[in-house]
């Protein structure tokens, strides 16, 4: 069924759980399908991505910006994160989005909050989850809380933040969350560099160096592909990420495109995976890669 989109000055913009879940019981009742964009705002193309997916999919679509304090540990970037709601709310506005929710700290984390979302298995072994430990409790929990408030059809996630991705799948797979995760590829620049609220960092130096990162690990695919083992391909990945001005590496990693479990070498599909930092600034990416036959 088509439904209108809303005309730009009628989106609306929720700050309350129990108003959401009003509006959505009301659309519901309507028998119209929600679709949700968790975002913490300073909005990209990337972000678009994820509502253009939605709108193909579902009738009504609620983006959600909040900077979720709890996925930063002590010293990251959650006071300097970009923030440009008014801008923001223009983009939403222009993609036809029906609701913005911007809930406060306060209301998401009311005093007396003490409960946590933890994933364990290999999803949580390794990569961003021994690099920033705790990160990813704090986006099961906040992700698991904005389900249960909007308690949409379908939820889209970017595959940028692949290992969230399927954290978030498994998650709502073995809490029999009724969501479909709807994944969406990287939207990229015209060299290559992912989209990131965290480029907004970048000098325009820096944002040249950032554009080698997913040269270097399409590099990285081609070698494995001609059968250099994981190991090897992954070092000299992060050996070139730090010859070329890369301040650090935090991994280049080949894992399995579903467990995230390490693979030594490519036998059938992988994905190559890596952190790396220039300043202060820690940009991801990651890319899939199948052995050649
Ligand atoms: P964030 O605001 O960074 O928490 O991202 C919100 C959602 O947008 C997540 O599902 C991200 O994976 C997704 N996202 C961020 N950047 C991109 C991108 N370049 N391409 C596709 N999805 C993205």
């Amino acid at each position: 069924m088509a439904y209108p989109k809303p005309a730009p000055d009628q989106m609306l913009i929720e700050q309350s759980p129990a108003g959401l879940r009003r509006w959505c019981a009301a659309r519901r009742r309507a028998g119209e399908r929600i679709g949700l964009v968790p975002t913490m705002g300073a909005l990209h193309e990337g972000h678009l991505a994820l509502v253009t997916a939605l709108h193909a999919a579902v009738d009504r679509v609620i983006v959600s910006i909040f900077v979720n304090p709890t996925q930063f540990a002590p010293g990251e970037d959650y006071a300097r994160y970009p923030r440009s709601e008014d801008s923001d709310l223009e983009k939403l506005r222009a993609l036809g989005v029906d609701l913005a929710y911007m809930p406060t700290p306060d209301v998401m984390y009311p005093t007396g909050f003490t409960t946590e979302i933890a994933v364990g298995g290999p999803l949580t072994q390794g990569l961003d989850a021994t690099a920033r430990p705790g990160h990813f409790t704090g986006v099961a929990t906040v992700v698991a809380k904005l389900l249960l408030q909007a308690m949409p059809d379908v939820a889209a996630f970017g595959e940028k933040d692949y290992q969230q991705l399927q954290i978030i799948r498994r998650m709502a797979a073995d809490l029999d969350l009724p969501v479909e995760i709807l994944p969406v590829k990287t939207v990229r620049d015209n060299q290559g560099l992912a989209l990131s609220s965290r480029n907004a960092y970048l000098t325009p130096a820096e944002r040249d160096l950032a554009r080698q990162l997913n040269k270097i690990l399409a590099s990285a695919a081609a070698e494995l592909q001609s059968g250099a083992s994981g190991r090897e391909a992954c070092a000299r990945a992060e050996a070139k990420l730090l010859a070329i001005g890369f301040t650090g590496v935090d991994y280049v990693a080949l894992a399995d495109p579903d467990s995230l479990a390490p693979l030594e070498s490519l036998t059938a599909k992988g994905r190559i995976l890596a952190a790396a930092r220039i300043g202060k600034t820690r940009l991801i990416d990651n890319l899939a890669v199948e052995a050649s036959r």
